[in-house]
């Protein structure tokens, strides 16, 4: 789950950094109101789940509350990377004298939370990982310790040459992680970490991302979801209880099992296509499920076939035999469609489809090579 930089703020202004104040605003004229009370310049920032904000023109300096209301204007009109902009974030603006860059992943080859901290900062921090990987220093966490004191001191010295900044730094590094921790976190981010002229140490930007796993014992952060900013799809099927994410191909897939699925977007792309969708139906015997999948599918425009990967095991292929009769005869397909099953109840699955006119074969390679082909709108 994405949330926004507003509430990654709340987060890490919770665990001790220093982060300047800020208010939501979603009209010019809240904007302008919130500036006139910071007085002086602010800074206008767009809410969205998209990185770069700064180069699409969704961070604006404004000078004074006229200026801000104008700055706003522009911002709630834009869409960055596919997504309006519904709210700003209203801050004062900060002096800087310098930016550098302070990030937490999960790195699965280290099996640990990743610290990753540079001091060429700022907005081309992706270029610099690309033309200069070794401005780009990195730490493993054990996460049977945590980070360390002198590891956390490491970090700040690797960013700060003053002993002042370094000890302000090394004490953000301890309060990101703890941040990082507490909400579950997948990444965490501030980009940039500036100096101000005086020599203080702040957090002007954050990103931070959960994992979804996290959310069933984190009810405060599932909270902070923001349902207007994510994929439509996704939050139906959510709320339908798949695992569901969406891509940009043509392939719609509907396959029981992660492994199954991944494994099914591989064959896609081998045989030429895309997947548009990871999908996976669970191992339940609910052909409710089905029904929903195959609405969620057939709502993307993209969608030029649906494939349907079934290994019956828990999963019964009778089952998602009916949820495919049931969703079909509810709406009317518009696009072909592929069906593979084997397994639990494949012989009867097999007649309950071939009764509703479909046909459906139990070879993997064969199913996705001719989904494939579909899309591209050839053989049948
Ligand atoms: P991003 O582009 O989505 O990462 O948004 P940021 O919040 O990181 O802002 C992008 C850039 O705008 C920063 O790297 C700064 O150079 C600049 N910026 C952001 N806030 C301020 C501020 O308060 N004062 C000044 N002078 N520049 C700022
Ligand atoms: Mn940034």
């Amino acid at each position: 789950m994405n949330i926004h930089e507003y509430q990654a703020k709340e987060i890490l202004r919770n665990h001790g950094v220093p982060v300047p104040p800020g208010e939501i605003a979603t009209t010019p004229d809240e904007a302008a109101e919130i500036a006139r009370r910071y007085g002086g310049a602010v800074v206008i920032k767009a809410q969205v789940h998209a990185g770069g904000r700064g180069k699409a023109g969704g961070v604006k300096l404004a000078k004074d509350a006229d200026d801000a209301r104008e700055k706003a204007t522009a911002i709630l009109g834009l869409t960055i990377k596919g997504l309006p902009v519904e709210k700003v974030l209203v801050t004062p603006a900060e002096e800087i004298a310098s930016e550098a860059y302070v990030g937490i992943i999960v790195d699965r080859g280290s099996k640990a939370a990743v610290f990753m901290v540079s001091a060429e900062g700022g907005v081309d921090i992706e270029e610099v990982a690309v033309t200069n990987p070794d401005a780009i220093r990195k730490l493993a966490v054990d996460p049977r310790y945590g980070l360390l004191p002198h590891q956390a001191y490491w970090l700040a010295t690797e960013l700060y040459d003053d002993v002042k900044q370094q000890r302000a730094a090394a004490a953000i590094m301890r309060q990101l992680y703890d941040s990082f921790v507490d909400a579950g976190a997948s990444l965490a981010e501030i980009n940039p970490l500036i100096t101000t002229p005086s020599g203080e140490v702040k957090a002007i930007d954050a990103k931070m991302n959960i994992d979804d796993n996290e959310l069933f014992r984190l009810p405060e952060i599932e909270a902070l979801r923001d349902e207007t900013s994510e994929e439509p799809s996704e939050v139906l099927a959510r709320e339908a209880g798949l695992t569901f994410i969406k891509l940009d191909g043509e392939v719609g897939c509907c396959v029981n099992g992660a492994g199954l699925a991944m494994a099914t977007m591989d064959l896609v792309n081998y045989y030429g296509g895309s997947p548009a969708n990871f999908l996976d139906i669970g191992g339940s015997s609910n052909p409710q499920k089905v029904v929903d999948a195959l609405r969620i599918i057939t709502s993307d425009p993209n969608v030029k076939v649906i494939l349907f990967n079934i290994f019956g095991g828990i999963t019964r292929c009778d089952d998602v035999a009916n949820g495919i009769v049931t969703a079909t005869q509810q709406t009317q397909l518009s696009i072909p469609i592929v069906i593979r099953l084997t397994g639990t109840n494949e012989e009867l699955a097999m007649q309950i489809l071939e009764g509703a006119g479909f046909s459906a074969m139990t070879d993997m390679d064969a199913a996705v090579e001719r989904a494939v082909n579909l899309a591209k709108g050839e053989g049948k």
